[in-house]
């Protein structure tokens, strides 16, 4: 197949036999049912980040790694989820394999260091775009909004909503924007900070704390883990809003117009929804999806 013919073509694991096969040949993937355009370093503009990612063939993504249906370490150890496809839409953009992808972990509280000393080229961490979190790195998206809720055992009846917390046991992880919201709205809730979310609900399930807050999708992810003994207080009602971003170093505008473009091509092909219906809605509703805020 000719590169023109073939250029700007984004495939996708539901194509045939036949072209898969030319596909091959031309170096495209349909590994992990994500599209890999046909792109090489000059289709962007010259110096840019996306010219310097497609020449080398790989990119750093961090994500989260113990967060059931955005990012959760697979049995081979690689990440798996829906912050996990956004980030292989966004290699495929740039002509890069899913394969070819360096994975790594972020916490809540390293997410911006990690963009700012070049540790990860892109975060997609279930990282909310934040006016302070602008001070120090970018973002393109939303992608998706989400709000904070609480996480009880199952036989928990008096937390009851946000304005029940006051002398509870309240974990959340460090850097967090849920923690933040604790102490800022919450000074009567004794705080209990841990680095990721997985230690919060083990917290909460040996009886060391008696609310896990953060994002509704992360903690219906692990209430679906666990179902019998996790409860969402009132069916995961939120109070605040959570619109996820992909981060990205600051002051790379082409790069974050690029990301905004990405996006928005993966909401008009379909790729974004196909994308939530292999992970987080397995068990949550497809949303619409959220107008970019190109700033
Ligand atoms: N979305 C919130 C944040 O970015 C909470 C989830 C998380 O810590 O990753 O802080």
């Amino acid at each position: 197949m000719s590169r023109s013919l073939n250029r700007r073509l984004f495939l996708t694991g539901t194509v045939g036999t036949v072209a898969a096969a030319t596909l091959a040949a031309c170096g495209g993937s349909e590994k992990d049912d994500v599209s890999v355009a046909d792109v090489e370093a000059g289709d962007f503009p010259e110096g840019s980040t996306m010219a310097k990612l497609n020449e080398a063939g790989s990119i750093k993504i961090g994500t989260k790694y113990d967060q059931p249906l955005f990012g959760q370490a697979g049995p081979d150890g690689k990440p798996l989820g829906f912050d996990v496809e956004m980030g292989k839409i966004i290699a495929g953009a740039l002509g890069i394999d899913p394969e070819k992808i360096e994975w790594s972990e972020t916490v809540s509280a390293n997410r911006e260091p990690f963009l700012e000393g070049g540790q990860v080229d892109i975060v997609v961490a279930t990282y909310s775009i934040t006016d302070t979190r602008k001070e120090v790195v970018d973002f393109a998206g939303p992608y998706y909004v989400a709000g904070q809720a609480l996480l009880v055992l199952a036989d928990n009846e008096d937390v009851t909503g946000e304005d029940s917390l006051a002398g509870k046991k309240v974990a959340s992880v460090d850097g967090s924007t849920p923690a933040q919201y604790i102490l800022d709205n919450h000074p009567d809730a004794e705080l209990v900070p841990f680095d990721t979310y997985s230690k919060c609900v083990a917290a909460l399930t040996n009886g060391q704390v008696d609310v896990v807050t953060t994002d509704n999708v992360i903690l219906a992810g692990f209430k679906e883990a666990d179902p019998d003994k996790l409860k969402l207080v009132n069916d995961g009602e939120t109070f605040t809003e959570e619109p996820y971003g992909i981060g990205l170093a600051k002051g790379d505008d082409d790069f974050r117009a690029f990301l905004n473009d990405t996006i928005q091509a993966a909401y008009d092909d379909g790729s974004w929804a196909k994308a939530w219906e292999g992970t987080a809605g397995s068990v949550l509703p497809t949303p619409e999806p959220p107008e970019l805020d190109r700033y």
